[in-house]
């Protein structure tokens, strides 16, 4: 039984504040949404707490079973049990999907034989030749996101963060990416902060926790009926009925998001 905790995590992007005091707690077998409009600070969220280098953390800690994870690299938060799906996942040409993951596997020697791989795949509907495919590369929506979750499921880390997994998929692929994430939660005890805008991926993922995520912090949390009044008052009506202000988007210089030096993207 692992728990990982984030505590009152503050970060800005190209000297802008976005995280705002993130509190979340997510223990093994816990599937936890996260929903809020677009631009709140979700995407950002993942990256923090995954380490990428654009984003400055300003204050707060994540923790898995007590152990800090900020400031350790991306590579180390990972060996510790953490794990992204992308919400864009990077083209990759000239690397396999095979290799890839069987380069993971034997990073981790306490992971399991490289014939989980064809094992996965094999669990996920993705056919043997879509595993000797660059990563990424001209793949469909539900392509690559049934590579992310392939990783996921030969990698068995002990949380996961879905960043939109269910953002262009179709009602198929969205089905067995789901389940076979919800199983996972079952057979590993793995635990989940699904990132999501739709009702529809929850009926499949089935969350304990649903938190409404708005100008970088969870505004109100509570169990699935969260997700279904969120479907019907729209985050207008939620936040009306906290008496909450809806902020406008923010804007980051674009300097920023436009040099491939200061934004690495991995
Ligand atoms: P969400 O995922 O909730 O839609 P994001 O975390 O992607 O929101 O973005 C929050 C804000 O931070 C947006 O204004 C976005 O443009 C900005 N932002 C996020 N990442 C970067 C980055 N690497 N460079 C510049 N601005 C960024
Ligand atoms: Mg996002």
């Amino acid at each position: 039984m692992s728990v990982l905790a984030v505590r009152g995590v503050t970060a800005s992007v190209a000297g802008v504040d976005i995280l705002r005091g993130v509190d979340l707690e997510i223990a093994s077998g816990e599937v936890h949404a996260l929903m809020g409009p677009n631009g709140s600070g979700k995407s950002t969220l993942s990256h923090v707490l995954m380490g990428r280098g654009d984003y400055t953390v300003t204050g707060g800690s994540v923790t898995i079973d007590g152990e800090e994870l900020l400031g350790l690299p991306t590579w180390e938060r990972a060996r510790r049990g953490l794990f992204l799906t992308h919400q864009y996942p990077v083209e990759i040409a000239g690397v396999r999907i095979a290799d890839l993951v069987a380069a993971a596997v034997d990073a981790d020697p306490g992971i399991g034989a490289t014939g989980r791989i064809a094992e996965e795949a094999a669990r996920l509907g993705v056919r043997d030749e879509f595993l000797t495919r660059g990563v990424n590369v001209e793949f469909s929506g539900g392509e690559q996101k049934r590579a992310e979750t392939l990783q996921l499921a030969v990698l068995q880390p002990k949380f996961a963060v879905l960043d939109e997994i269910d953002s262009g998929l179709d009602v198929d692929a969205l089905r067995d990416v789901a389940r076979r994430i919800e199983a996972m939660t079952e057979e590993t005890g793995l635990g989940v902060l699904a990132i999501t805008h739709y009702a529809r991926l929850l009926t499949e993922l089935r969350p304990d926790r649903v938190h409404v995520f708005i100008g970088g912090r969870v505004v109100t949390s509570g169990g699935p009926e969260l997700a279904d009044e969120l479907e019907v008052s729209g985050y207008d009506g939620l936040a009306e009925r906290l008496g909450l202000e809806l902020p406008g988007a923010v804007t980051v210089p674009d300097t920023a998001a436009d040099d491939p030096f200061a934004n690495p993207g991995f």
